[in-house]
Parts: C-alpha cells; sequence; structure tokens
C-alpha cells in the first residue's frame, strides 16, 4: 500500500491510498485499502490515518478508524498507531507476527507517528516549505 496522508496550510486534513493487493490473493480479495476505516481514515476534527500489510488484520480491527479514535482520545498518533497494532496482536498474536501491520496517522495539531510489528517499516515526511522529505520509522515490536 501506498498510503498519504496530509494537512494543508489551513489545517484541513486528507488521505488518500493505493494498492495492488497482496501476492496470489485469491480471486474477488478486496483487501483493507479501498475500505473506508480500515486502509484510510479521516476525520478533519480530529486526525488521519492510513495502513499497510495484510488487509485481513487491518479489517478485523476497523483499523485507522481506531487509530482516529484513538487520538480523539487524546494519544499520540505514534502511540495511537501502536495501540491499533497492539490491538491486532491481542486478536491473534501468532498470526499478528507472521503478517505486517503498519499505520502512519496525523493528528489535528500536525503532530504525526508511525507503528509497525515489523523491523524495517518506514515512513517519509515532507513540509511544504521543504523539498527535502525526512525518513522515519524503524519502530517494531
Ligand atoms: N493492505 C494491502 C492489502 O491487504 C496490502 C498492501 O499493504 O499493499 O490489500
Amino acid at each position: 500500500t501506498i498510503g498519504m496522508i496530509a494537512m494543508d496550510a489551513s489545517g484541513n486534513l486528507s488521505g488518500s491510498c493505493t494498492t495492488s493487493g497482496m501476492g496470489f490473493k485469491m480471486r474477488g480479495r478486496l483487501g483493507d485499502s479501498p475500505i473506508i476505516g480500515a486502509g484510510l481514515f479521516v476525520d478533519n476534527e480530529v486526525g488521519a490515518a492510513t495502513a499497510t500489510g495484510m488487509g485481513e488484520e487491518v479489517i478485523r480491527v476497523c483499523g485507522t478508524h481506531l487509530v482516529v479514535e484513538f487520538m480523539r482520545q487524546g494519544l499520540s498518533p505514534e502511540a495511537a498507531c501502536k495501540k491499533a497494532v497492539e490491538r491486532i496482536v491481542k486478536k491473534n498474536p501468532a498470526r499478528a507476527k507472521a503478517n505486517q501491520v503498519g499505520f502512519i496517522a496525523i493528528n489535528k495539531q500536525g503532530q504525526y507517528g508511525g507503528y509497525c510489528l515489523q523491523e524495517g517499516f518506514s515512513y517519509a515526511v515532507c513540509y511544504a516549505d521543504d523539498k527535502n522529505f525526512l525518513v522515519k520509522g524503524k519502530h517494531y515490536f
């Protein structure tokens, strides 16, 4: 998945995501990316989040909606992403550890973060006034 979440100069949030799905997927498999609240969720009052990895795991917990709801409760974007991943792990630790799942999020204050169970997860950050991308991440359980 390529997921993007953004804040404009007026503080409005937006997001998008795209995916090729999974290798060797079953015919007709949908994945999480086209499902609002699973692969992508934006609430302009609170924050935005997008997901990558095994879509079935993300769908089971309405992953990005969960991340945004955790931010609504006051968690930082990174803490919200981590808590959503932990929810997935709690449901089935063995399955979760076998499948990559990661989230990135931004809140209404412009703070951002991400979390993934597996090593090597990173995401890029770009500011409008900066042509360079910062690479952040490498969070693992
Ligand atoms: N989330 C996607 C899916 O399950 C896979 C990906 O990360 O590209 O379809």
